[in-house]
């Protein structure tokens, strides 16, 4: 059968009951199920084990600190069948999933399988299926047919990766126009909204589901630049999203 790589966290896949800390759905409790593996390199990622491997030249912002290495590859990925990853979802009592990463469209149809054992195995109200991704792969028809809601966070020059790897015309256009699609954009700098402002227009994403939400890796950082990202969202018709697990738990993982 089909596995899938999933971020390993103490021995296990990283799957976890938390709080959607960020977007439309901010404040519902979830069940998140961390995908290993991502296509692009932010240099800010707080995902990073699950792309920074050993031997790869990307930059990190944490490079430099003490402790701080890349990630050997077969320390930080699980392979876990869909039939092992519903069984851990199903552990906790919560219907609202979150597929998240690293990136998860690279294992879409791996989570096809997960998606449809886990809506079999339903014999209530149904699962609301979410998924974050970078906005750079395509979702396949019968992916997204099966998905409730997309968080689409485009990467900005802020990530330090050229253009050409962190937009996707055609991907960009297929979610604006997706009933399904919500936008998160990471904010640091007055460089960063003319970027997204362009976004919207050459792609014509519909301001009402455009969020900013702060860049910051601690609650300090990012109650910082609350109060301007908050006043671009005023200025430009967009939401705010806070980060309310940084908040909370600050850098820790599968919280
Ligand atoms: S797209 Fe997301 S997971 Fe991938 S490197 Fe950027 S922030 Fe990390």
């Amino acid at each position: 059968m089909r596995t899938l790589k999933i971020a390993k966290h103490d021995g296990r896949g990283e799957i976890f009951l938390s709080v959607q800390g960020e977007g439309r759905h901010q404040g519902t409790p979830s069940v998140f199920v961390r995908t290993s593996l991502c296509n692009l390199h932010c240099v800010w990622c707080d995902t990073d084990y699950t792309w920074n491997w050993a031997g790869t030249p990307y930059p990190h912002e944490k490079d430099g600190e003490p402790g701080y290495a890349k990630f050997e590859k077969s320390e930080e990925i699980i392979e876990m069948t869909p039939a092992e990853i519903v069984a851990a979802v199903r552990t906790f009592d919560c219907r609202h999933i979150v597929l998240t990463g690293g990136e998860p469209l690279l294992q879409q149809a791996g989570l096809i399988d997960v998606i449809s054992l886990l809506r079999d195995a339903d014999t209530d109200a149904g699962y609301h299926i979410e998924v974050e991704t970078n906005g750079t792969l395509a979702p396949n028809p019968a992916f997204d047919a099966s998905v409730d809601q997309y968080n689409v966070s485009p990467k900005l020059s802020n990530a330090y990766m050229e253009a050409s790897l962190r937009i996707k015309a055609d991907v960009s256009k297929f979610f604006a126009s997706s009933e399904k699609a919500w936008f998160k954009f990471v904010v640091d700098r007055e460089e960063d909204i003319s970027e997204v402002l362009a976004m919207v227009r050459t792609f014509e994403i519909k301001s009402s589901r455009v969020y900013l939400m702060p860049q910051g890796r601690s609650a300090d950082a990012l109650t910082a630049r609350q109060a301007w990202v908050e006043a671009q969202c005023a200025a430009h018709g967009f939401k705010f999203s806070d980060r309310l697990h940084v908040h909370e738990f600050g850098d820790r993982r599968g919280v």
